[in-house]
């Protein structure tokens, strides 16, 4: 047997949060194993544990969507025992049975290796947010904008995305304009690689359809006004990349920046993206995200305290990256 979280309702719609004892019988179908090392606690498995937000979509359910492990079952062609993996995203802790608990049993079309240069904790320092930070890093590479082209800024910098992209494009050469709420943060982002600090609510207000050009390129986890004023400060033939929702969902914008200054806007999703751009991800994160990088952006806790964390990061008290040591 095994602890789990497991978040249910009552036929009034009401949540509730339980640790339970579970065997491996009570887990969902999958053809691979896996015992569960390492996991985090991503803004998402924030909203799917305190209901803010409906991420989970099936009634009870273990959330988690990031998990690194060893596999100890397996009839998936890819995989055997001993092998190391990681799971992000599939609909994993929203659809199907996720990462807090012992064990999971996924489909092992869902997992990709462990890059050699991790161990499961590294791989969940970054997670979900990592992985998509480089996600975004590759859209704008994709398009072919580099540092030749000007700044970058990264909007909810001291986030789990933005401090990953924050630390990964200043490897690549970029000046990264990092913006944050919170400035007594200012010293541990320029540690990570921000070459200058600005503060959020010069993007946060309604702004005008055009303004000054500021930057080339943008990483977004943050949405709304923030959006839109990113949009609006990209030069000439810029583009951003958008990935989150941090201050809102809306996006109050005009089509200005793209009709008049040809901007480019790239969606990003790290959910269901294919297993070759994951590979590729992995890939570029094993070579562009230096350790001790990693090892300043992650705060390390244990299975008990997944609950806290998940109560913090929505309320926007989490810096950087939550590891959950599980074994
Ligand atoms: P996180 O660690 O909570 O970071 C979000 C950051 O956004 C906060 O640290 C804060 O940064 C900033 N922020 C929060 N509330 C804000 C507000 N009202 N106005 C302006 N900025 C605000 O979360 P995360 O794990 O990095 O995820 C960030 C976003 O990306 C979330 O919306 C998440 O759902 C989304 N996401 C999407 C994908 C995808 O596949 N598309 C994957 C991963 C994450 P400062 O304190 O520095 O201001």
């Amino acid at each position: 047997t095994f602890r789990a979280i497991l978040v249910s309702r009552d036929e009034q719609k009401k949540q509730s949060v339980d640790v339970v004892v579970m065997a491996p019988d009570d887990l969902m179908d999958g053809d691979v194993d896996v015992a569960v090392e390492a996991t985090t606690v991503n803004y998402k498995d924030g909203l799917a544990i305190t209901g803010k937000a409906p991420v989970v979509r099936r009634w009870p359910l273990i959330p988690g969507i990031d998990l690194a492990g060893t596999v100890i079952r397996s009839t998936h062609a890819d995989w055997k025992t001993g092998d190391k993996v990681v799971l992000n995203g599939w609909g994993v802790g929203e659809t199907h049975y996720g990462a807090y608990a012992g064990r999971a049993r996924l489909n092992g079309d869902w997992l990709v290796p462990l890059p050699e240069r991790f161990s499961p904790k590294d791989a969940m320092a970054i997670g979900t947010a990592g992985y998509t930070a480089m996600l975004c890093v590759l859209a704008l590479e994709k398009a072919g904008i580099g540092p030749d082209r000007g700044p970058v800024i990264v909007t909810g910098a001291s986030g789990g995305v933005g401090s990953v992209a924050t630390a990964i494009l200043s490897k690549l050469g970029w000046h990264v304009i990092a913006s944050t709420g919170r400035p007594d943060e200012a010293g541990w982002l320029t540690d990570l690689g921000a070459a200058e600090i600005i503060d959020r609510a010069e993007l946060s207000e309604p702004g005008k359809p055009l303004a000054k050009e500021r930057w080339a390129a943008g990483v977004d986890a943050v949405g709304s006004h923030t959006l839109a004023n990113v949009l609006a400060a990209t030069s000439y033939g810029g583009a951003v990349a958008c990935c989150g929702l941090a201050q809102g969902m809306d996006l109050p914008a005009s089509v200005a920046p793209f009709i008049l200054r040809g901007v480019s806007l790239f969606g990003i999703d790290s959910v269901m993206a294919p297993k070759p751009r994951r590979l590729e991800a992995w890939r570029r994160l094993a070579q562009d995200l230096e350790p001790e990088k990693l090892r300043s952006i992650a705060t390390e806790i244990t299975f008990d305290g997944i609950l806290d964390a998940a109560r913090d990061i929505v309320d926007g008290k989490i810096r950087g990256r939550v590891v959950v040591d599980m074994t």
